[in-house]
């Protein structure tokens, strides 16, 4: 199997699995607990902690240890939202954010008073500043654009629009879940007030994830209970986890420069090879502006269904852009608001490479793929004709 879905997941490095074993055997104790075993966890985490926030360049206080990136926007969000509603109930996003954000952002809106403001995106799938001025309102207390999107790879432009909410007393948040081990972290020179990563999209650990919280910000915590994380996230700590994401996001960060290279050689071949033998392929996102290991295409008269069969019969894993229901293919979100039609926006197909990925990987799967769209562009023009 030639595994192309790294934007999905990532295997955990070993080096990450070391690191975590005597966390679950050995050093047990509840971090909360004040004698020697509780100690030893609490050092730990702190030591996770300060490993974070030098890679982000902030406080070690400033970083809230949480499930994952879902948890991490959900929190983001809905806290800084909760907590400024005396000031204001105007929200502003995008239309290409996570779930995690979005449906969020549409709960707060549907059930609890507030408004918000989706942003227009380029077909590009690019945030343009303007756009985000023009939505600014007295009353908008919070803003949400991630920082590289999962689907198309965009990267937004995120000092620009942090600079631009900073002058106007709004909080700002990103989702750098998929950023996060590829692109600088460093919240200060971002202007992010917030910002949100998950361990299993850098070879982490599932279910582990930070926050990042400026010093000063107020957010209602959604989870209550123990005081845990200055009272803003409930729950024994998951010190092996922890562990286990700071070491990764460590690792990401050493060895960023060989392993961005790496993803740009694979990422280049792949688009170069697919456009080139592929006449109805196109690339979506940003041509230049996007992700070192990301790579999206839509295909004209493509059954998109079909086509994720066919890639996995032939060992491939990757990934539509789009939620397929057994049949049906749903047009993408992402691909729509970047103004795809709806037929372009259900044939779309999403190849991430990985550390482990070679060369021959990304030939076989140029090779496979112009074959499985040449027989599905030849069957689509048979229905058509008969
Ligand atoms: C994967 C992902 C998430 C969710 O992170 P989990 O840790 O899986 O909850 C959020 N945002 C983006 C952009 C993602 O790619």
């Amino acid at each position: 199997m030639i595994y192309l879905d790294h934007s999905a997941t990532t295997p955990t490095d070993p080096r990450v699995v070391q690191a975590m074993l005597p966390y679950f055997t050995e050093v047990y104790g509840n971090a909360s607990s004040s004698h020697r075993f509780g100690r030893a966890a609490e050092n730990a985490i702190e030591d996770a902690r300060e490993t974070i926030a030098a890679i982000l360049k902030c406080q070690p206080k400033e970083i809230i240890f949480t499930s994952g990136g879902s948890e991490s926007d959900n929190l983001a969000v809905r806290g800084a939202a909760w907590a400024a509603r005396s000031r204001g109930d105007h929200l502003i996003t995008t239309p290409i954010e996570h779930g995690a954000i979005s449906k969020t952002v549409e709960q707060l809106t549907r059930l609890q008073g507030f408004e918000r403001t989706v942003l227009p995106v380029d077909r590009d799938g690019s945030v343009h500043v303007e756009d985000f001025i023009a939505a600014c309102r007295p009353e908008t207390t919070v803003a949400s654009v991630m920082y590289a999107n999962n689907e198309v790879g965009t990267i937004q432009p995120i000092p620009q629009l942090a600079e631009a909410a900073r002058e106007r007393g709004i909080l700002f948040h990103t989702d750098a879940v998929q950023a996060a081990g590829q692109l600088p972290l460093d919240v200060n020179a971002l202007g992010v007030d917030l910002l949100s990563i998950s361990g299993h999209k850098f070879y982490g650990p599932k279910g582990v994830g930070a926050l990042y919280v400026r010093d000063g910000v107020d957010l209602l915590p959604a989870q209550t209970g123990g005081s845990h994380e200055r009272g803003l996230r409930a729950g024994t700590y998951n010190t092996p986890l922890i562990v286990g994401l700071a070491t990764a996001l460590k690792l990401a960060y050493d060895e960023l420069e060989t392993r961005t290279a790496h993803y740009q050689t694979l990422r280049d071949r792949l688009i170069v090879g697919v456009l080139n033998s592929i006449p109805n392929a196109h690339l979506t996102g940003h041509a230049e502006n996007r992700l070192a290991s990301h790579a999206s295409f839509v295909f004209e008269d493509i059954n998109n269904r079909a086509l994720l069969d066919l890639l996995s019969a032939k060992g491939i894993a990757a990934s539509a852009a789009s939620a397929c229901n057994t049949g049906s293919v749903e047009p993408s979100g992402v691909l729509l608001a970047m103004g795809y039609a709806p037929e372009l926006a259900s044939a779309s197909l999403r190849l991430t490479v990985g550390v482990q990925t070679t060369l021959e990987d990304i030939d076989y799967t140029v090779e496979s793929l112009t074959g499985i769209i040449a027989k599905l562009s030849n069957q689509q023009s048979a229905c058509l004709a008969g």
